[in-house]
């Protein structure tokens, strides 16, 4: 059982700011910033692949308006979402959660990213091994 599904089950306590049918949200008790929240959907599951069309919807429907108090409360300006999954990918907590992150002058989420350049035949395998996966 993960900290989230004790979270979910009240055996162990949040900040909670939003809760519906589907969703959860509740304020990370280690802050990248201040006003850092995380939304989790009810639906124990690990990854965001593995989500119910349902749930994710709900999730879908409520992340801008999360995000707008978010923004309302800290006074940011901007904000980062972030969503891992697998602990290569830096997830620590097997259930699936977005990070809202407020971009502070204090403080926010630092993002390395190394850019490529898409080569235009591995585009063209990619496009199609996608499309023909969305299609299954
Ligand atoms: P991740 O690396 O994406 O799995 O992030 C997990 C997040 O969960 C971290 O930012 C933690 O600070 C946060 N977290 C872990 N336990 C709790 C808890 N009991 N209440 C609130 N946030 C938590």
């Amino acid at each position: 059982m993960t900290i989230f599904a004790k979270i979910l089950s009240g055996e162990i306590p949040c900040h909670r700011v939003y809760e519906d049918a589907h969703v959860l949200a509740f304020l990370d008790i280690g802050p990248v910033s201040d006003g850092h929240l995380l939304v989790i959907p009810k639906e124990a599951k690990a990854h965001l692949h593995e989500l119910s069309d349902d749930s994710a919807a709900a999730i879908g429907r409520v992340l801008p308006r999360l995000a707008r108090a978010v923004m309302a409360a800290t006074g940011a300006t901007a904000y980062n979402i972030l969503q891992n999954n697998g602990a290569a990918a830096h997830q620590a907590v097997m259930h699936v959660h977005f990070h809202i992150i407020p971009k502070l002058a204090s403080a926010g989420l630092g993002v390395g990213w190394n850019a490529g350049k898409l080569d235009g035949a591995r585009a063209q395998e990619l496009v199609a091994s996608m499309q023909a996966a969305m299609n299954r």
